[in-house]
This record gives C-alpha cells, structure tokens and sequence, in this order.
C-alpha cells in the first residue's frame, strides 16, 4: 500500500489549482468557462526576452550552470537591486532559483526547525503556510482585517512574536488582496521587529512593478538599513515580465543565510534552467517601458472590476493598490438561497455557485485564510472581465 509520508499528509492540494481543473475540465467538456483563478499575466513573454533566450540556446548555454546562479544573472539582479531599490548586495549575497517559490522553499527548509514559528499576515499567498509546514514549523497567521486595509498592525505583530519566531513573511502589493505598504504601513512594523533582533524578515515583492495610482514602491531593507543584515529581499521576473513558465526567482540577502539556501537547492534542482536564466538578464538588462505599458493596462482592468463588482447588491470590493487582483467580501450574500434552494453558507458555496450556475471560476477566500471573500484574477482580457460581471450580477440576483 501507498503510504505518503506525514510532511505530505498534513497539506492539502491548493484550493486554486483544484479549482482550475474543475474549471478547465469543464471547458473541455465544451462549456463557455471564464477562468478568473490563476495568478498569471495574460500577456506573452515580451519578444526581446524570447530573443535573448534563443540567443542563448544557439550559444550552447543548455548545460548546468552555477548552483545558485550565473554571475551574468547575478550582475544582473544586484543592477536591478540598485536601479529600483536603492540596495546594494554583492554577488555572493544574492541567490537564483526555479521561481520565487524556490526561493521560498530554500529559506524557509534552510532556517525552520520543527516547532520554529513563522508569522504570516493573513490572507496569504497559500504556498507560505505550506512551505513552512513541509519544514516542521508552524505557521502562525496573524488576521489583517479589511478595516486596516488588509494589513497587518504593529499591534497584532508585536503580540504574535514569541521566543520561538523565525521569520515574518511579508508580501506587497499582496497576492490575494493587493494591498501595498507605503514606507508610512512599514515604518512601525519595522520599529517592532528593531525590537526583537531574533526575528528575521522575509519580504516578498513579486508585485513590485504592479503598482496604481502613482504610490511609489518601497521594501523593507532599503526602509531600514539596520534590518538588512536579517532581511530577504525576493522577486522574481514571473509577473513583472509575464515569464511564469521560464521559472526564475532571485533574493537578496546575508551571505550566510544564501550561502544555506543553496545547499538545499542543491539537492533538489542542482541550478535553474540555464535557458531561463539567459532569458532573465535580459528581461533585467534590457528596456522596461513594457513593464509600466502593462501596469497601466492592469489598473484599467482594476478600475473595472472595483466598479463592476461594488455594482452588485450584496459585494463590497475595496479597491487594491497593485497586483492583479480583487480580494472583495461576499458577506452580503452569505444565508441567501440559490434558485436550487441550496442555501449560500460560506464563500466557498458562492464560488461552486458561480461555477456551477454562469460558468465563472474564482478563488473562495477561505483558501487564503480569510472569509467570507473571494479572490478575482483580473490577469485578462477586458471582455472577459466584463462578460465574468455580467455573468456574476446575474447569478447573485437570482439569490434569495
Ligand atoms: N509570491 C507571490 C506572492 C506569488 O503570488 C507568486 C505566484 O503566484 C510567487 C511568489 C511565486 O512566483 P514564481 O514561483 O512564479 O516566481
């Protein structure tokens, strides 16, 4: 008999991946399925990108390269660090990995004992509270409530804080709610962790370049130069460059701590692909004009989605200030009944209600540890996004 090893058993197949095959099975089956799910920009990997990679097949570069990283990558990142940021690492202080999620899953199996604490603000981006539970450490999800903008307080942070914490994962602008910290959110949660030198911050800005409304991006270590010697700073190119299939994440961050990431890579991916790498310098070195271009068409498609879906009784989306999505409250429709007589009990029955009844694939909050809301990708076409609304207005007024 199959017997999985507890690690495995103790986490549960992500909620969005589930609910895209559903959705994509039902595409097949020939249903007119709108997928608002997966976290990927509908945008192609620009074609310089494409360019350089290809470039760099004809070059021979298809072998293993440096573990964790290419110095061309390296050089690269630690420009990209001082261009946008305003920080310096040196090579050896900066890591590459098979997306940010590598990155994720090298420091946190790198540094968490069993029993070790992590504290992650909730709603979160589900893969941190499975990453540190595949280490043995226990997440410990500290609740950021609408009413603050989604984010957590120095309050809340202060009180999670234990002699056991390892690391605060911070995430912004956030996957699933989009809200951003200015340098005034971070102020007193930095002052908070100047106060317990044991605490390390993990921060990760996969969003930076996804940003509305003129608000500047900050991260921590640039904030606060006596924390840098304990932050991780990671990105990646997947979102900024629409390059989720090439699979290249990096950080940044103290020699040590990157010097013990990379024995765990090295057991488990020995290098990224050299091709993605290739194409990654140039996504880094090369023109960015397309990054805001794609910005300014996200935060139309924002636009639309907030007014779109605050037009529907019952939905109350507050307005994110980047990535790309909505995070709004179905609360007003929890108790309602389906034409079924199925009665709406949590957001995880609206989302199968909306599936089921218009064809409309969407992330209940639950999924990311806050109800009762749901999560919009609005990584799509315009008509889409419209059709999805239309489509969404007219199942919740059929509820009563
Ligand atoms: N961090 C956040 C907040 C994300 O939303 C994602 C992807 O959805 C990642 C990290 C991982 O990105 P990748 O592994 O493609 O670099």
């Amino acid at each position: 008999d199959f017997r999985p090893a507890e690690r495995v058993t103790s986490i549960a197949v992500s909620e969005i991946v589930r609910i895209t095959a559903r959705a994509q099975g039902m595409k097949k089956e020939g249903l007119d399925v709108i997928i608002l799910g997966a976290g990927e920009p509908d945008f192609d990997t620009p074609d310089n990108i494409k360019e350089g990679a290809w470039a760099a097949i004809k070059a021979g570069q298809t072998k293993y390269t440096a573990l964790d990283g290419t110095v061309e990558l390296k050089k690269a990142i630690a420009a990209k660090f001082k261009r946008d940021n305003g920080l310096d690492y040196a090579l050896d202080e900066i890591t590459v990995s098979t997306g940010a999620k590598q990155v994720i899953f090298n420091a946190i199996m790198a540094t968490v004992n069993p029993g070790d604490e992590v504290i992650i603000p909730t709603p979160y981006w589900t893969s941190y509270s499975d990453i540190v539970q595949i280490a043995g450490g226990v997440p410990v999800l500290v609740p950021c409530l609408e009413a603050n903008g989604f984010r957590l307080t120095p309050e809340d942070l202060e009180a999670a804080i234990t002699p056991k914490t390892r690391w605060l994962m911070l995430n912004s602008p956030s996957n699933p709610t989009g809200a951003a910290y200015t340098a005034g959110h971070y102020r007193p949660i930095l002052d908070v962790l100047l106060r317990h030198p044991h605490v390390w911050l993990m921060v990760d800005d996969m969003y930076e370049h996804i940003l509305y409304d003129g608000l500047e991006f900050v991260t921590p270590a640039q904030l606060e130069p006596r924390l840098k010697d304990r932050t991780l700073t990671m990105n990646g190119v997947s979102k900024a460059y629409a390059m989720t299939g090439w699979r290249i994440g990096y950080a940044g961050g103290p020699k040590a701590l990157i010097k013990a990431m990379a024995v765990v890579q090295g057991q488990a991916t020995s290098c990224p692909s050299s091709v993605g790498q290739a194409a990654a310098v140039e996504a880094l070195n090369g023109p960015q004009d397309i990054v805001l271009e794609r910005c300014k068409s996200f935060e139309k498609r924002r636009d639309l989605v907030v007014e779109g879906l605050n037009a529907i009784p019952g939905i109350v989306c507050p307005k994110p200030e980047g990535a790309f999505y909505t995070f709004a409250s179905c609360a007003g429709l929890i108790g309602k009944k389906t034409p079924d007589g199925k009665v709406i009990e949590t957001d995880r029955d609206f989302a199968s209600y909306l599936l089921e009844s218009v064809h409309v694939a969407l992330v209940p909050g639950a999924a990311f540890g806050l109800s009762p809301y749901f999560r919009i990708s609005y990584a799509t076409s315009e008509a889409e996004l419209k059709e999805a609304l239309a489509r969404m207005a007219k199942a919740c007024a059929a509820l009563v």
